[in-house]
């Protein structure tokens, strides 16, 4: 007879691990985490990262969902090993070993209906669940019926998890749950376990939702007689602000909104890992490089981690800027592209030259074509706070006859002239003139040039929008606000 034995590796067994999503709705930011973590175990002993998808209740399953699945992984860079595997096509396998749990007498025919079962435990007093009524009466497979697992009803299960230490549950408490539908199709807990099991899995890292079930597995495990249990970390759930679990109607979770809103990969990845778990040395900043090479599943907390969307917006922020400016372009351009003025007024080369001053001064992705699109646009809107300032601000009007005076002065003819420093220069000048910080001074220009009060820096802003356009605008805002002037 032969024996297949897993090759241990140098360091003892190399882990499988999996990621096991159930397709849903749209990708979630903890489910996210939970890929992240089981990916950086694999990727930490030479393992393996299974990609799994629970799909066997078909109706809820949706290949848009799966799609989504898919692509948020292969955007965050988790790259896994084997699979996906669908468990919609494993049904033959549920079924058998369903069976061999009945016929080994680990698992029972039940034909109680939900009526029946609420109006025995109403009438006794007790909780609602299930009583254990068709548990001796060796029903056969029919019509109607479900298959249910035959818990031990004495002594307890003990789940020894990496992050939360021992838990134990009284087996008395552990309901005899389904396998089988009355329809035939199996149940998430037999899909579950059996998957594991076929699959070689030898760390189970998921979300803490789950560790009350994990008892039915582990119970499940041994009648399936499947050999060494893996390890289990559950990991800690996430909250909001007011720290109540966040939740898909209140709070923003789905991962591809944060893509849509211009989050880098590098920047999600490494946020996600600290959400529950931080490298000892305080330094947060991590690529996914470094989080394989410091991360540590038994280092992760119990307790809720916040998902902090201001943090998140924060590390987004550095990412950003820590990025060359070539892929700061090739980032920004579906941002960029996704404009009304992209097909007629987009210059590459104007946008070379602010992309820079950009780069350092925007958070999201998102936040760019804001920042960019007076270069784009033939005339720009003012924000109403501002013009409205404006309206009432006769120094601020002073400004803007003195600016179209000063940068239209014969000096600034020459190509050469018109840079930042020496617009810069001018304009201090004509501050001082006028008594008043440059600063000041500033504002009444930028929302003339720009139509907003804050943007990339003011005197590089001109000299890239030039010098035609730039009098143009500030001879049009003097118009506007009916002044006289030239
Ligand atoms: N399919 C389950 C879920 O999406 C995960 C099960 C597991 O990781 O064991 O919550």
């Amino acid at each position: 007879m032969s024996v297949q034995l897993r090759a241990p590796n140098a360091q003892g067994d190399a882990a499988r691990v999996r990621f096991a999503p159930s397709p849903t709705g749209f990708f979630h930011v903890g489910s996210a985490r939970t890929a992240l973590y089981n990916w950086l175990v694999a990727r930490q002993g030479g393992g393996t990262f299974l990609l799994r998808i629970e799909d066997s209740d078909a109706d809820r399953g949706n290949a848009a969902w799966v799609q989504g699945i898919l692509d948020a992984l292969q955007w965050l860079g988790l790259d896994w090993d084997e699979g996906p595997v669908f468990q919609s096509e494993r049904t033959a396998r549920y079924a058998e070993a369903a069976s061999g749990l009945a016929s080994a007498g680990y698992a029972y025919w039940c034909q109680c209906t939900r009526e029946e079962i609420d109006a025995r435990a109403k009438a006794a007093g007790r909780p609602p669940g299930y009583d254990g009524y068709c548990r001796e009466r060796g029903l056969d497979r029919g019509p109607g019926r479900i298959l249910r697992f035959a818990t031990p009803k004495t002594g307890e299960t003990v789940v020894s998890d990496r992050i939360r230490g021992t838990v134990s549950f009284a087996n008395a408490d552990i309901e005899d749950f389904v396998l089988l539908r009355s329809n035939g199709s199996p149940l998430f807990l037999l899909c579950n376990a059996v998957d594991d099991a076929d699959q070689g899995i030898t760390e189970v890292i998921r979300g803490e939702d789950h560790l009350s079930n994990t008892p039915k597995y582990q119970l499940l495990w041994a009648a399936l007689g499947a050999g060494r249990l893996p390890s289990f970390a559950h990991l800690p759930m996430l909250v909001n602000e007011r720290r109540q679990k966040l939740s898909k109607r209140r709070d923003p979770v789905a991962l591809e909104d944060y893509r849509q809103k211009g989050f880098l990969p590098e920047a999600m990845v490494n946020y996600l890992a600290l959400l529950g778990w931080g490298p000892e040395d305080g330094n947060e900043v991590l690529s996914l490089e470094e989080l394989v090479a410091r991360f540590s599943i038994e280092r992760v907390n119990h307790s809720p981690a916040y998902f902090d969307t201001k943090k998140l917006s924060h590390f987004n922020g550095v990412w950003i800027r820590s990025q060359p400016v070539e892929r700061f372009a090739e980032v920004a351009r579906p941002f960029l592209e996704a404009e009304p003025w992209f097909a007629t007024g987009f210059d590459e080369e104007a946008f070379a030259r602010i992309a820079p001053l950009v780069q350092s001064r925007v958070s999201v992705l998102g936040e760019i074509p804001g920042m960019v699109s007076f270069l784009f646009v033939d005339r720009v809107d003012y924000e109403a706070a501002s013009w409205a300032k404006l309206q009432a601000d006769p120094v601020g009007k002073e400004v803007l006859l003195a600016a179209a005076e000063v940068f239209g002065a014969e000096d600034f003819l020459a190509d050469h002239k018109w840079i930042p420093e020496e617009l810069e220069r001018a304009a201090r000048q004509m501050a001082e003139q006028l008594g008043l910080s440059l600063r000041k001074a500033q504002a009444p220009i930028r929302l003339a040039l720009t139509g907003r009060s804050v943007g990339p820096p003011l005197f590089e802003s001109i000299a890239i929008l030039g010098r035609e356009r730039s009098l143009a605008r500030i001879a049009g805002a003097l118009e506007q606000l009916a002044i006289p002037h030239g």
